[in-house]
């Protein structure tokens, strides 16, 4: 392996969200000591995770589980409200890691619902995100559309009027497509008035065709589970570079970099800067060249919940 030039594009890594989910449960932690519970993977990289359940953390996925009084956090991605009524039952000590920017659209779909939309939702089926905005209304306010063949079968009300709201972390050239090709079909369907595609999702989609203008071998630090390091490889290799979605340098392939002279890095939403050095210093050579691509400065940070 001869790497002669890395870029490193920015804004890449933690967004606001999970800066502010990190940060939550960080100080949770510090208020109340182990164990605390954290309903579904706080954000969606294993480093993040295995690093707070050796502090002490338990993830679980039913909150049945836990015992109650017991101090519990949810995840970014956002919950549906059957888990706080549960919640309240339970006695919880809650904290709600939720992103702003999922409760948007949590608060969209239920004022929406309300007004008598019908709402077509874009989303992936079993995200958590998804399940979240979806059991905020009814089953026979709301479809989750996840291509454009769904919407042929779903069952969608002629005589409703209608609205598209959509997950946060979606391929936004992509759902641009799918909206307008909702839109052909239901020329009369509305679009919330700011797009919920999230401003941190579009800034590192944006970032990395920038490094696909510089390289066409690009590395995407982030989990499997994680919808917006999967959009950034797919954003990246639409752009026509070959791109590698892994969680940290153990994961690489040297065979990958045969006459392979230059390697673009990014990192998805919910990955730890610490990674992105760890995958530079595994390529960095005498002679490497590192070069930093900025696209946009990110200056959004989210508050705190004032208990905390
Ligand atoms: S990707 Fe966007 S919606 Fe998701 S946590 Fe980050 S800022 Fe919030």
């Amino acid at each position: 392996m001869d790497i002669k030039q890395i870029y490193l594009v920015s804004p890449r890594g933690f967004c606001a969200g999970v800066k502010r989910a990190v940060g939550i449960v960080e100080a949770v932690l510090k208020k109340y000591g182990a164990p605390i519970y954290i309903r579904h993977h706080i954000v969606h990289n294993v480093h993040v995770v295995k690093g707070f359940e050796s502090q002490g953390v338990i993830f679980i996925e039913e909150l049945e589980k836990v015992p109650d009084k017991s101090v519990v956090v949810f995840s970014s991605h956002g919950s549906p409200p059957s888990l706080y009524t549960m919640a309240k039952k339970k006695n919880l000590i809650l904290y709600d890691a939720t992103c702003p920017l999922v409760i948007k659209v949590h608060l969209e779909a239920k004022r929406y619902a309300m007004m008598g939309y019908f709402i077509i939702y874009i989303g992936q089926k079993n995200h958590p995100e998804a399940i979240g905005v979806l059991g905020e209304v009814s089953k026979e306010s709301i479809v989750l559309i996840e291509r454009i063949e769904d919407l042929d079968k779903a069952r969608i009300p002629k005589n409703k009027k209608k609205i598209i709201l959509t997950q946060t972390t979606l391929s936004f050239d992509d759902t641009k497509i799918l909206v307008e090709q909702i839109q052909k079909k239901y020329p009369l369907v509305i679009l919330p008035p700011v797009f919920d595609i999230c401003f941190s999702t579009q800034n590192r989609q944006n970032a990395v065709k920038a490094l696909a203008r510089k390289t066409k071998t690009i590395i995407v630090i982030g989990s499997k589970a994680s919808s917006n390091s999967n959009k950034l490889r797919y954003v990246a290799e639409k752009e026509g570079a070959k791109a590698y979605l892994i969680d940290d340098e153990t994961d690489i392939n040297i065979k990958w970099f045969k006459n392979i002279e230059s390697v673009g890095i990014t990192a998805g939403a919910s990955a730890p800067e610490q990674l992105v050095k760890r995958v530079t210093a595994f390529f960095s050579g005498d002679q490497t060249i590192i070069k930093d691509i900025e696209t946009i400065r990110e200056t959004v940070a989210f508050p705190f919940p004032k208990s905390i």
